[in-house]
């Protein structure tokens, strides 16, 4: 069957019977969790600058709406495809019920190098995206995000092309909008600064604090990598790596991460950024630095059996969504690294995207105050109910984390029962 054969999956699948196995979960809610409650497969016929047809390949992956709405990203990647998608969406939903919030776990992608496409091919391919998925998500059913290749932009025409089609302009069918047209202050640097606040919250249960001398490594600079640097700089840290696909640089006595952030927002890859004192240094080699906290905030399955004995990094936040195979976290875990799991570390995207949806429901917006906040107040709420499961089951935190979502959905899907009875 094809959702089986993406290592992601497999990855999913494994965590949720060690974690099931551990808590004594419901077996029966358990076999429910294993498949998605729906998958959708479009084909995106556009029309290219040079006047031919290309067909893409789209997908909306909708995991289990048991505690609301579908949500989570679209991704516009090469390697987009069923699995996958059905990986992320199943992390959506634990995501989801981990943190608290009203909404079931979905997953979107299309099967394209984005920067291959020019601006107007990109909205061509969005727009006709978002209309073959359309029935199936809005405010009350899936409402999508920015994900991997895919930006506030993708979002302000996807935002329109719901709206046109049901002539009026619903601010509540996807997050991660530009402020203009309903989105959420806050929004784009939630899943970044999320990642920065539970490095702090680590740090804290260790009592220790985050300052000059400790050094971060974090691999891709993008949507989640960016603000999760600055705000590692702002509470004291020393940033010693960053990297894009084409490349990483280096620099023992910390990286100027306002100059390189200029740089990469202006389009431009790492691997021509020149600065004195800065080396340049490959992905691999950026994940095997000697830092006290490895970030990988790029793809999944970056940190392998292959590689993770070299890793060194005291403390992983995975800023990314499975960027450590299961084989990694248990030689990792082993290793005493302690490791903050993808759907505690990187949920402050999906907790200010719920804020998002809130307000576009309500047309009422919030200030950033109250914004992060909020933000800060669901994420230590969740990282000391994970603390506090690891410690109840005498498990991992990825376990823990698992558990913690697990007990909520295993609730929630007993009170709602199995339809038809
Ligand atoms: P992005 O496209 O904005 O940035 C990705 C970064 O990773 C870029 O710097 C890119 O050059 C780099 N990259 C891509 N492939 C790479 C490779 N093979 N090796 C090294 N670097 C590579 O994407 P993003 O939104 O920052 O998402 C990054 C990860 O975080 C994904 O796993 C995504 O699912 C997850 N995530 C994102 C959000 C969000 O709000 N954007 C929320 C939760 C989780």
């Amino acid at each position: 069957m094809a959702l089986y054969h993406s290592p992601l999956y497999n990855d999913a699948l494994a965590q949720l019977e060690m974690a099931s196995t551990t808590m004594k979960a419901d077996p029966n809610i358990i076999e429910r969790l294993k498949y998605p409650k729906r998958a959708i497969q479009v084909s995106i016929p556009v029309r290219l600058d040079d006047g031919t047809v290309k067909t893409f390949e789209g997908y909306r992956v909708q995991h289990n709406m048991t505690l609301g709405p579908g949500k989570g990203g679209i991704r516009f990647h090469p390697h987009v495809d069923l699995s996958e998608t059905t990986a992320l969406a199943m992390l959506m939903t634990f995501k989801c019920a981990l943190v608290g919030l009203p909404l079931g776990g979905a997953k979107g992608g299309v099967k394209v190098d984005p920067n291959e496409l020019s601006r107007q091919e990109l909205q061509a391919l969005t727009r006709r995206y978002a209309m073959e998925i359309g029935p199936f998500v809005g405010p009350d059913k899936d409402i999508p995000a920015p994900d991997i290749g895919t930006d506030r932009q993708t979002m302000a025409w996807f935002m329109d092309t719901y709206s046109q089609i049901h002539g009026y302009a619903s601010h509540g069918v996807v997050t991660g909008k530009p402020i203009s047209v309903g989105g959420s202050l806050g929004r784009e640097e939630a899943t970044g600064r999320g990642v920065a606040y539970c490095i702090q919250f680590a740090y804290e249960k260790m009592n220790k604090r985050l300052d000059k001398s400790t050094t971060v490594a974090i691999h891709g600079f993008g949507k989640v990598g960016i603000p999760a640097a600055e705000d590692l700089v702002a509470q004291g840290a020393t940033i010693v790596a960053v990297s894009d696909y084409s490349g990483g640089l280096y620099c023992e006595a910390g990286l100027d991460i306002k100059k390189i952030a200029t740089f990469v927002r202006e389009r431009h890859l790492m691997k021509d950024y020149q600065q004195e004192g800065v080396e340049h240094i490959s992905n691999e080699e950026l994940l095997e630095l000697d830092v006290d906290v490895l970030v990988p905030a790029a793809i999944d399955s970056v940190v392998t059996k292959e590689n993770c004995e070299k890793v060194r990094a005291k403390m992983i936040a995975e800023g990314a969504n499975g960027p450590l195979t299961k084989e990694a976290v248990a030689y990792l875990t082993d290793k005493n690294v302690f490791i903050i799991p993808d759907i505690l570390c990187n949920a402050g995207g999906v907790v200010v995207s719920y804020f998002e949806w809130v307000q576009g429901l309500a047309h009422f917006f919030w200030d950033h105050d109250q914004i992060n906040k909020t933000l800060h107040s669901i994420l230590k709420k969740s990282f000391d109910e994970v603390v506090y499961k690891a410690d109840a089951f005498k498990t991992d935190m990825k376990s823990a984390a698992l558990i913690a979502a697990l007990s909520k959905l295993e609730a929630a899907m007993k009170l709602r029962g199995l339809f038809p009875g």
